[in-house]
């Protein structure tokens, strides 16, 4: 599946024809009993600027990410590549194990305080730290000189989203989001973090629980309106859907337009053709689903082979 090409209405849809269909997931493994260490030293800084939603960070901000664990692979490699929240699930369990947040403070944050379009940037740097060198996912694309070129799916071959230029001069550095002003009333838009989808996605299981149908509309949008907030409960939420559901027509019109510009994450893959130069493009696909990004399919093949 290409889980990056899926806009956030997919996503809300999928989501919700998922929770009808399944039962609620046992608690990952990856959160039970902790029998086994990691120290500081095991982590690797990456400067935050290098990521696809790196503008969105506050400066000198690194994310730490250390290599998965056998146990936390094992817990992974569960995931029902058919069923899109599951993924998503297993995503953030692997995140939480791996990933910290270190501001230019000293203080520290989660993998909560990630910007969700980083979350599959982020699950290939454990992979490349997990692996040995080599064991890369590919994928094939024939170039137009009839070169098969494979593509590796690791962070040099990524193309990132690039911001529109219409969205740009509304930038506002110091906090780190656009700063639209529509008719006397402020907008800021940004990127929402792991943390507010959770929120999010609990409300959602919530209301479908209650038989109700959640405003598709509110949730498209609102998540990008919550500045870097990380957590909300039910209640905030509902609020926020008050003031939502209270915006004049035009507002509302004018959100619904400004947030297809926010388009940041991997875009594509790239490669440049070893026969004759040119740069290929492909679109960002998981070979064998998202279970392959930690889970070698053809391990057993591969042994026998050596
Ligand atoms: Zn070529």
């Amino acid at each position: 599946m290409s889980q990056n090409n899926l806009t956030e209405e997919d996503y809300l849809r999928k989501h919700l024809e998922k929770m009808e269909k399944t039962k609620p997931t046992p608690e990952p493994l990856a959160k039970q009993k902790d029998n086994s260490r990691t120290t500081d030293l095991q982590y690797q800084a990456f400067d935050c600027s290098l990521f696809p939603c790196g503008m969105f960070y506050p400066n000198g901000a690194t994310i730490q990410v250390r290599p998965a664990l056998v146990k936390e692979i094992q817990a992974y490699s569960m995931v029902d590549d058919n069923n899109f929240p599951d993924i998503i699930d297993k995503m953030n369990d692997m995140l939480m194990a791996c990933v910290r947040v270190k501001y230019s403070d000293g203080s520290m944050g989660s993998y909560l305080d990630v910007k969700e379009q980083d979350r599959i940037y982020l699950l290939f740097l454990i992979r490349d730290l997990t692996f040995q060198q080599g064991m890369y996912l590919t994928v094939n694309k024939t170039c137009a000189c009839k070169n098969e070129v494979q593509i590796e799916l690791k962070p040099a071959n990524f193309v990132y989203f690039k911001i529109n230029p219409k969205l740009e001069k509304f930038w506002d550095d110091y906090n780190k989001c656009f700063s639209l002003e529509y008719r006397g009333q402020e907008f800021s838009l940004t990127m929402p973090n792991i943390g507010l989808q959770k929120s999010f996605t609990e409300y959602i299981t919530e209301e479908v629980g209650q038989k109700k149908d959640p405003n598709l509309s509110f949730l498209k949008i609102m998540p990008f309106l919550l500045g870097n907030r990380n957590n909300m409960d039910t209640k905030e939420i509902k609020e926020e859907l008050k003031n939502f559901q209270s915006l004049s027509m035009d507002a509302f019109q004018f959100l619904n337009s400004a947030i297809t510009h926010m388009k940041f994450g991997i875009e594509s893959l790239r490669k440049v053709c070893s026969v004759c130069g040119k740069e290929i493009h492909t679109e960002m696909t998981f070979p064998n689903g998202a279970s392959g990004i930690f889970v070698i399919h053809d391990a057993f093949e591969r042994y026998f082979e050596e």
